[in-house]
């Protein structure tokens, strides 16, 4: 009768084991590239092991007749697979939580339409580089960028085109700059960029780098009947750049958005840099 009891506890063990491996396998698949994937790795070998070792004993004892006292190995092996087991399980959900709130968090902070950061998260990511800035002396700009008669697209090929333009925008936008850079979307057709460590000749040149990638490119239409069109678009752009007499960071956004409303004053299609000399930006034409 005892012999059943071992049995019964060190098979059973050995399959919750069994079921923990499978567990480990599904929390390996949830885990990026690393470190920690290896180490779950580990620990899968581990269990594999001693799978076979509580295999291997109730082999070693298969003709045995136990004492109630030679029940406890048995018990410490079904305790321990189910302490593994619970451990699997519960490392398990910690992950997939971690995942959920993590993608709720990307969701909170990125505009859905064009993929990139939203206002949100402009705000508080610019007041922190402003500190940062401040704090090791470093450069800062930021580029307001706005589609030159982007009405006209709208009215002319419909709303959904229009939504079609601002996510290729977008898309354009984060392929010429750099990584470092933070390209959010201000208001409906805005967008800013924060460039990072980037001094104010440098967020010039940057503008003016992105307004002609802007100008290159054209986004194609086809129509249900497979007829292709190409649809261009430019762009105006106001520069700023982090200076002394800034202290919140809506200033700089003021600026930049003054800059821009003087590019679009002197004909669109064009970068004005903000120049604190005059009350309005004096166009510096490109
Ligand atoms: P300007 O050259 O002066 O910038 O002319 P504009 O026609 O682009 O004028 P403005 O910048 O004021 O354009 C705002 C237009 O952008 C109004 C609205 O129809 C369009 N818009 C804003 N958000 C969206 C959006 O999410 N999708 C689409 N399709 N259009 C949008
Ligand atoms: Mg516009
Ligand atoms: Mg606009």
């Amino acid at each position: 009768m005892l012999i059943i009891v071992a049995n019964l506890l060190v098979f059973g063990g050995a399959a919750i084991l069994v079921h923990s491996t499978f567990t480990i396998r599904r929390l390996v698949e949830q885990l990026p590239a690393g470190q920690m994937r290896q180490r779950w790795r580990v620990l899968n070998l581990l269990t594999v092991l001693f799978i076979a070792g509580y295999l291997g004993y109730a082999l070693a004892f298969w003709n045995w007749t136990p004492g109630l006292a030679d029940l406890l190995v048995p018990l410490i092996f079904f305790f321990g697979a189910t302490f593994v087991w619970l451990t699997t399980r519960l490392s398990l959900q910690t992950t997939l939580d971690i995942r959920r709130v993590a993608l709720l968090e990307q969701e909170n902070i990125t505009d859905p339409l064009i993929g990139i950061y939203n206002r949100r998260y402009l705000e508080r990511r610019l007041e922190q580089e402003i500190q940062i800035a401040r704090r090791h002396s470093l450069p800062l700009a930021v580029l307001m960028l706005d589609i030159d008669h982007f009405k006209r697209v709208n009215d002319t090929f419909g709303h959904p085109v229009g939504d079609q333009v601002l996510s290729y925008l977008g898309k354009l936008v984060l392929g010429a700059v750099r990584e470092s850079d933070i390209v959010c979307r201000y208001g409906g057709e805005e967008l800013l960029v924060i460039a990072i460590q980037t001094s104010p000749a440098a967020a010039a040149a940057l503008a003016e780098r992105l307004r002609q990638h802007i100008e290159a490119h054209a986004l194609v239409l086809s129509s249900a009947e497979g007829a292709r069109q190409e649809l261009h678009i430019t762009i105006s752009i106001g520069a700023a750049s982090l200076e002394p007499g800034i202290s919140e960071y809506p200033e700089l956004v003021e600026r930049a958005d003054q800059a821009l409303y003087q590019a679009k004053q002197s004909g669109r299609n064009r970068v004005v840099s903000f120049s604190a000399t005059s009350t309005r930006a004096a166009p510096q034409a490109r």
